[in-house]
């Protein structure tokens, strides 16, 4: 037997629960450890190159 929905959903109910899921959102950001400049958490450091206190990517000017 199929699981069958007792009362329809309006198109307002089915439309809400799609919706937030394209919203824009500002990023979280923390601290580097090394430069101390603002960068994504567990993402390399934009400014130094810098992630796990180890330069894993060379920075070029
Ligand atoms: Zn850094």
């Amino acid at each position: 037997m199929a699981i069958c929905p007792k009362n329809k959903s309006s198109k307002a109910r089915r439309d809400k629960r799609r919706s937030p899921n394209y919203k824009m959102k500002a990023p979280t950001l923390v601290k580097c450890s090394h430069c101390g400049a603002l960068s994504e958490p567990h993402k390399v450091c934009k400014a130094c190159g810098y992630y796990n206190k180890k330069s894993v990517v060379a920075v070029e000017d």
